[in-house]
């Protein structure tokens, strides 16, 4: 059996997956941040309009 032939995909898709992964981190940690300190009205309110961004039946 050779293993080497699937080494440098799987090492491709290694790195695909750390970069996702490290982009999904950036992107996650300012939203986490945020909300940490934001009010409960502030986080109602954009739970809100987001609910009537997707269209989603609401009042
Ligand atoms: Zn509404």
């Amino acid at each position: 059996m050779n293993t080497q032939v699937a080494a440098p995909a799987a090492q491709g898709s290694a790195q695909a997956r750390w970069l996702a992964a490290s982009a999904a981190l950036l992107l996650a940690l300012p939203l986490l941040w945020g909300a940490g300190f934001a009010s409960a009205d502030a986080l109602h309110d954009t739970a809100h309009d987001v609910r009537h961004a997707m269209g989603l039946p609401c009042h």
